[in-house]
């Protein structure tokens, strides 16, 4: 059915090239182009002899000019960008530029958050919001009116959170109630990969995310807390009891305009006590820091010091055991009476490690990122603009969930978070 250039050659992106490869009938020709091409040569490796033709390119998607070039050349019906969020305004303009559907897993960060025009913006964003997160979906956003004009689609954010997150609202809105009054996303990891500390995904972006200020929505404004500050538990299905925390979530500030009348949104993840002490405690020495130091004549990035010390996510496949259990919880009402519901996916790492050769965090993002070039490339979901997975009919996305690999439960009348 058509052709995608496939940006990026890491963890994710391995689970969507395994997974891409698997719906031949749709990606009949894929291109895996990244910074480092042997890692793109050693996913065809992997991969080569199916029905989907791989290519491999080099490219650094931080140059419009190269994403521009590569596309010229191989002339894809979809970028899908699986690359980093700080690539993802260079490779939009690429894909403006020449007229081609994008879609991406994360929102916009800057890479450098010291520079003085970014920051000038953002802490303008910050008092006028009301959270402090480096991400947010304005950059993005900004681009509705280009990608109209040009008459191509832009979807962002199609992993699990966000991404599957909130096509669970958007099914829920259609499917089971008139009008939803609260969302409680709770991402539980109940894997162990046997390292005191490693994180599941990108580490800079990980830590990054999960050291900042939590915060939710609550009656039309942001509530910004301390990180870690809220704690609950809750007992997931097939994973057990868990310490969760509420976090930002970038997925919050979407659904707060996309779900009429919703009144609090709120993320919540479970972190191993473990995890939580390193992160203290690398925090308080200065090695989540983004800035630049100088170490004896050369100049080095605290966090991406401390990702060259830690396990590759990619790698952590083999040793990681346990599931996932990521969902959604709403309440809200339906014909006039108040309702509850909640839909989740339970995911096995070692499943996944048998299927396509990573752990369930990839996989949970990888599966959702090939569905959203799907419904891309077969045309479900074209309309010109820029869009979160909310905006869109969800019933062929989680139709293919449960095609693909992620299929979804639901439970009604569940205990609530309080
Ligand atoms: P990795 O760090 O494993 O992989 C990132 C890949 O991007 C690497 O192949 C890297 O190349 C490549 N890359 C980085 N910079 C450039 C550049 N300038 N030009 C070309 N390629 C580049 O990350 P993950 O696979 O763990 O994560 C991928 C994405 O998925 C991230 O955006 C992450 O935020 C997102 N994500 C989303 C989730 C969701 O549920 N929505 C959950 C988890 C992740 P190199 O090998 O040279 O470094």
């Amino acid at each position: 059915m058509g052709r995608a250039l496939i940006i990026g050659a890491g963890g994710v992106a391995g689970v969507v090239v395994n997974k891409c490869c698997q719906n031949s009938e749709v990606f009949e020709e894929i291109c895996i182009a990244s910074r480092t091409k042997s890692k793109c040569d050693d996913l065809k490796a992997k991969l080569d002899g199916g029905k989907t033709k791989i290519t491999t390119a080099q490219v650094d998607a931080d140059k419009v000019e190269e994403v521009v070039a590569l596309i010229r050349s191989y002339q894809p019906d979809l970028v899908m960008n699986i690359a980093l969020p700080y690539q993802d305004l260079t490779i939009m303009d690429a894909c403006l530029e020449c007229g081609v559907n994008y879609m991406d897993t994360a929102n916009y960060e800057p890479e450098d958050i010291d520079d003085p025009e970014w920051r000038a913006i953002y802490e303008k964003r910050c008092k006028e919001e009301g959270f402090s997160a480096y991400f947010d979906y304005s950059w993005q956003w900004a681009y509705k009116k280009k990608f109209e004009e040009a008459g191509i689609t832009a979807l962002l954010g199609s992993g699990f959170d966000p991404g599957v997150t909130q096509a669970y609202c958007a099914y829920a809105l259609k499917h089971e109630f008139d009008t939803i009054e609260t969302i409680d996303i709770l991402d539980c990891n109940g894997g162990d990969h046997g390292y005191p500390f490693a994180t599941n995904f990108n580490p800079e972006i990980n830590l990054r995310e999960v050291s900042a200020p939590g915060s939710y929505w609550e009656n039309g404004h942001w509530v910004e807390v301390e990180p870690m500050s809220i704690k609950r538990e809750y007992n997931f299905d097939q994973v057990g009891q868990k310490d969760m925390y509420l976090l930002h979530h970038e997925e919050i500030e979407s659904l707060a305009k996309n779900i009429p009348g919703v009144k609090r949104i709120r993320f919540f993840m479970t972190f191993g006590q473990s995890y939580l002490d390193h992160m203290r405690c690398l925090e308080n020495v200065g090695m989540l820091s983004t800035t630049p130091i100088n170490y004896e004549g050369k100049e080095i990035v605290p966090i991406q010091f401390l990702k060259a010390l830690l396990p590759d996510p990619a790698t952590l496949g083999p040793r990681t055991v346990g599931k996932t259990n990521i969902g959604c919880i709403f309440t809200g009402k339906k014909d006039g009476k108040y309702k509850t519901h909640y839909i989740y996916n339970v995911c096995d790492h070692q499943e996944c490690y048998k299927e396509v050769g990573s752990q369930a965090i990839s996989y949970t993002t990888g599966v959702p990122a090939m569905i959203g070039g799907m419904m891309l490339l077969t045309g479900k979901w074209n309309k010109p603009g820029v869009y979160t997975v909310e905006e869109f009919d969800p019933d062929p996305y989680m139709e293919a969930l449960n095609k693909w690999g992620l299929p979804w439960q639901e439970e009604k009348d569940p205990v609530l978070v309080d």
